[in-house]
């Protein structure tokens, strides 16, 4: 899959491209990544991408032809990629978002700064707009990072084992279980027994339970976005009979 950034700050990717899973996907042959530099597309001496915006008011706006030659230029190298346009009023990203983009051979991101890109860039040139979240930020380069790193690692052959990203939180809609690693006793505070005991069944079934536990606590919203599995179920029943004895005596 390739990853191509469009950007005014294309150093910001180089640390991110060159350091591990990154590093190791690329040298793998399972990615390609590169930033570009959208000033490289402006014209005139000064190669001025921003101007005041039309209209009045603070801030400086993206001027659109650089980065209109910019994505031109992109996708004639990979035609096949969707292009992503980087802001705040775009379809909030998700785990789902982020496996669907791994379906596609390409991703081309397009990094606003200052008050963002202006208004005619989004109609002929962008496929598709996404936010990171409710809140602004100064640039689109680490929703593109946050966008890349969690695509990548859905990517066949990126993780040690498949099977590590399908349990991972909001994959399955249940946050993940809890993790130990050694020592067994950290500042007085054991591994459970259940993890030792080698029984694979009994371990699955404590980690399911933890998963709906922490779910539950933390995110009670995501139990209600979906129908509970058979073991859940039984796992919540129990609760219900311990709860009503907690409540009884
Ligand atoms: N004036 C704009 C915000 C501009 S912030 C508005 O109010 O909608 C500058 C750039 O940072 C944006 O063009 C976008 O590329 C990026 N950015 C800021 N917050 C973001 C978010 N939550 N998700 C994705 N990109 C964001």
């Amino acid at each position: 899959m390739d990853f191509t950034v469009l950007t005014l700050f294309p150093e910001i990717f180089e640390p991110f491209i060159g350091t591990g899973m990154m590093r190791k996907a690329v040298e793998d042959g399972i990615i390609s990544a590169s930033a570009v530099n959208i000033r490289d597309y402006a014209e005139g001496r000064h190669r001025v991408c921003d101007d005041k915006p039309y209209g009045g008011g603070c801030g400086m706006v993206m001027k659109p032809e650089p980065t209109a030659a910019a994505i031109r230029a992109a996708r004639e190298l990979h035609p096949e990629s969707k292009t992503v346009l980087m802001t705040p009023q775009g379809r909030p990203f998700t785990q789902a978002a982020a496996a669907e983009l791994a379906t596609l051979p390409g991703l081309i991101f397009v990094c606003g700064r200052y008050e963002g890109v202006d208004e005619r860039i989004y109609r002929d040139f962008i496929d598709d707009e996404i936010s990171m979240g409710d809140y602004v930020l100064t640039g689109g380069e680490l929703p593109a990072m946050t966008i890349i790193d969690a695509v990548m690692r859905l990517l066949p052959g990126v993780l040690g084992g498949e099977e590590s990203a399908e349990k991972d939180s909001f994959s399955g809609h249940l946050l993940e279980h809890a993790h130990y690693t050694r020592p067994f006793a950290f500042e007085g505070a054991e591994v459970p027994e259940i993890l030792l005991s080698g029984d694979h069944g009994k371990i699955e079934r404590w980690r399911t339970e933890t998963a709906l536990k922490r779910t539950f606590l933390k995110r009670p919203d995501l139990l209600l976005d979906r129908a509970a599995s058979r073991e859940e179920k039984e796992i919540l029943k129990k609760w219900c009979l311990e709860l009503g004895k907690i409540i009884k005596a």
